[in-house]
């Protein structure tokens, strides 16, 4: 019993040895290898192997050998793993050993094997780990060697009894350098820069981005360099951030402007991160950056886009300025000339007009019109510059909209006939008195009316209608004209602003002031004034007004 456990503690004390040897293996061949060649020493033997069931397919495969070179082993015979044996075995609880004293011994399979490489006598011992059957450690030696003393079977079974620790340990480890393996791929790739380097600022890893940024072909450039001594990290005073790093604080810079070479700039956003030991001092600084030059550059543009489109407001709002001053200064100058005007072509009209020739009657009446027209137009601009200083006035009384429209509509019927144009009103329902601007609505109405046969074509169709949606009136007046062009239809309520590309842009008298007047007009009421059209289909002006003005 006591030998038992004296053989128990070799293998335990071989186990701790080989996990410690197997911490750092990259490569399960090397470490199997390693562990074979291991128990070649302790057990004195001459060959030592690790046989493992095959993951894919129930046959045994060698993993590691000692004794030779791998390359110079026979190919081992097949030998499929009988699955009903294994569960046998797993019953044992714990390895089991068979010891073969002389070739005749040997398993039939093996023996043409053992044969070629003069093996005589040997030991396996099964590796169970967790009620599973992983394979066989197997010991031999050739010919003339005498067998091994049974104290090496209990060993090997010692080993086997923890092996299952070992084959745990070699995966854990292989897997964990190959998750390092890719960690450092990614971060290899990453477009961040990363760099650690110790407390004296000796470098001591650098990715590949970071390698380009300090504009470096390899890290062996940078081997045994402190990074204070690159005139980089100094001028752009990224130093200081690295030394804070170092004094244990985490820190960034933003935007830092760095210069490898002449010819190459760029701007970076750095951080620093201290690593410290498991004593807690900084041991070590990571520091990560990330080139922000196109971030900077657009940066740039934007501000000075955005210099360039004050400027650009502040002039138009100087130009609109003087334009609005303009017609401010224009019609108020030239209302009382007009009026004064309109007074004397009115007096001769009604005192002279039977004694004049009908040559100069007529020519009379065609001032008349022109001086009626410019104090119209007079009127027109010294509404919108009303409007614009916010001081349009409206006067409500009560108005039927019905009437109004009505009205519009048997003073343009001869209009539209004239062009052979279809006009129709069609009120839906009776519509409520509302308090409104008489005079001025008109103007709106008769305006939208007056474009709607000025933008339709010879024998088209103008629809104005109305009628009560509950909390408003909703007036609208339809044509099938030309249309307006989508790039238009936003503007075309602003003051001066006419369509030039449609086939009725030759019509006279356009100004461009009759919709700007009108928008003004609805909300002064509280309403509103859209427009809905297609070019070549026709347009639809709607108002909204409401029933009860707001106060
Ligand atoms: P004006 O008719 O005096 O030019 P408006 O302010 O009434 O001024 O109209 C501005 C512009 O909107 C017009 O020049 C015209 O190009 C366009 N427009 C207005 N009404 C219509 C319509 N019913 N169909 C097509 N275009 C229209």
């Amino acid at each position: 019993m006591a030998n038992e456990k004296a053989h128990k503690d070799i293998g335990l004390e071989t186990i701790k040895r080989l996990s410690t040897k197997l911490r750092h293996q990259k490569d399960t061949k090397e470490a199997y290898a390693m562990i074979a060649s291991e128990l070649n020493d302790i057990l004195e033997a001459d060959y030592s192997g690790i046989i493992l069931v095959d993951e894919e397919s129930p046959r045994l495969k060698i993993v590691g050998f000692a004794g030779m070179p791998s390359s110079e082993l026979p190919s081992l015979p097949v030998i499929l793993s009988d699955p009903e044996y294994r569960k046998t075995l797993v019953l044992e609880n714990g390895p089991v050993s068979r010891r073969f004293d002389s070739p005749e011994e040997i398993p039939k399979v093996a023996q043409d094997w053992a044969r070629a490489l003069g093996i005589e006598s040997g030991i396996l011992s099964t590796i169970l780990v967790r009620e599973e059957f992983l394979g066989y450690l197997v010991v031999a030696r050739k010919k003339g060697e005498p067998p091994f003393p049974p104290e090496t079977e209990q060993l090997l079974e010692g080993v086997s009894d923890y092996f299952g620790v070992i084959l745990e340990n070699v995966r854990a480890s292989t897997d964990l350098w190959k998750a390092k393996l890719e960690a450092d791929r990614m971060l290899s790739l990453a477009p961040i820069g990363i760099f650690t380097c110790d407390q004296k600022g000796i470098f001591l890893s650098v990715n590949k981005q970071m390698l380009k940024m300090l504009d470096k072909d390899s890290e062996l450039e940078l081997e045994g360099t402190s990074v204070f001594e690159l005139p980089l990290i100094m001028k752009s005073g990224l130093d200081a951030l690295i030394v804070h790093g170092m004094e244990g604080h985490e820190g960034e810079k933003v935007d830092v402007h760095v210069v490898p070479r002449p010819d190459k700039a760029f701007y970076l956003h750095a951080k620093v991160v201290p690593i410290r030991s498991e004593s807690g001092d900084v041991d070590r600084v990571l520091f990560v950056a990330m080139d922000v030059s196109t971030k900077i550059r657009l940066q740039n543009q934007l501000e000075r886009s955005y210099e360039k489109l004050t400027q650009t407001y502040q002039e138009l709002e100087r130009v609109t300025k003087m334009k609005s001053q303009f017609i401010d200064v224009v019609s108020h100058e030239l209302r009382t000339p007009l009026t004064v005007m309109r007074g004397y072509i009115d007096l001769v009209e009604s005192e002279y007009s039977s004694k004049l020739e009908p040559k100069f009657g007529s020519r009379l009446s065609i001032i008349k019109a022109n001086t009626d027209k410019l104090y119209a137009l007079v009127e027109s601009m010294l509404d919108v510059s009303r409007m614009e200083k916010g001081s349009l006035q409206i006067h409500l009384e009560p108005v039927r909209i019905d009437t109004i429209l009505e009205e519009i509509f048997k003073a343009r019927e001869h209009d539209a006939e004239e062009k052979k144009q279809a006009l129709e009103l069609d009120v839906e329902g009776k519509l409520p008195l509302i308090m409104a601007d008489r005079r001025r609505l008109k103007d709106v109405f008769n305006n939208l009316v007056d474009n709607a046969l000025k933008y339709t074509q010879e024998e088209g169709r103008i629809q104005v209608g109305a009628r009560d949606e509950g909390r408003m009136l909703h007036v609208w007046v339809k044509d099938n004209g030309v249309g307006i062009p989508l790039e238009n239809l936003g503007k075309i309520f602003d003051r001066f602003h006419i369509v030039t590309s449609n086939d009725l842009s030759h019509q006279v008298n356009r100004l461009g002031l009759g919709l700007p007047i009108a928008r003004g007009i609805i909300e002064a009421h509280g309403g509103r004034i859209w427009v809905e059209s297609q070019v070549g289909k026709g347009s639809v002006f709607h108002v909204d007004l409401p029933k009860e003005v707001p106060k």
